[in-house]
C-alpha cells in the first residue's frame, strides 16, 4: 500500500494528545481532539501517544511516558499538551474499584490529571495544558468529554 504523506518538510505540530491505549476510547478521543463544531478541541495536527492510564504513566514518571511529552515539545514544538483519562480504565483497576460511584471515580481521575499537569509544568512551565476526562454517560451508551 502507498499513501500520500501530508507533511513533507514539516516538523512542527500544534499539540500532543496523550490518551490511554484502551480500544474502547482512543478512536473517539481522536475525534474529540479534531472536532471543533461539536465542542471538541479543533486540533488539526498533533502527536497522539497512548499509554496505559494516560496520566498514570506520567505520574509514575517513567522515561517512556515523559518521552511522549518531551519529543512533541522539544522536537515538534508542540504548544499545547492534552491529557485524556477515561472512565473504567483498566490501568487503574476499572470502575469496580469505585463501587459504581461515578462521581468518586471522576474526582479520582481529576486528581490524577492535576498531578500529571504539575509534573509536566515543572519541565514545561509555559505550555498550555488541557486536562480531559472521558466519562461514560447515558447508562454507558455515550462518552462525554469533560474539560477540567
Ligand atoms: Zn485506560
Amino acid at each position: 500500500m502507498k499513501t500520500k504523506f501530508n507533511y513533507k518538510g514539516i516538523h512542527s505540530c500544534e499539540a500532543v494528545v496523550l490518551c490511554c491505549i484502551d480500544f474502547r476510547f482512543w478512536r473517539e478521543t481522536l475525534e474529540f481532539a479534531e472536532n471543533l463544531s461539536a465542542g471538541g478541541l479543533g486540533l488539526s495536527n498533533f502527536d497522539f501517544p497512548s499509554l496505559p492510564g494516560a496520566a498514570k504513566a506520567i505520574n509514575e514518571r517513567s522515561e517512556l511516558a515523559l518521552g511522549c511529552v518531551s519529543v512533541p515539545c522539544d522536537l515538534h514544538h508542540a504548544k499545547k499538551i492534552v491529557i485524556v483519562n477515561h472512565a473504567d480504565c483498566g490501568a487503574y483497576g476499572g470502575s469496580v474499584k469505585f463501587d459504581g460511584d461515578a462521581e468518586a471515580e471522576q474526582k479520582f481521575h481529576e486528581g490524577e490529571l492535576q498531578k500529571a499537569k504539575s509534573i509536566i509544568l515543572e519541565k514545561y512551565p509555559d505550555k498550555e495544558m488541557i486536562l480531559v476526562y472521558a466519562k461514560l454517560v447515558d447508562d454507558g451508551e455515550n462518552i462525554e468529554f469533560i474539560r477540567l
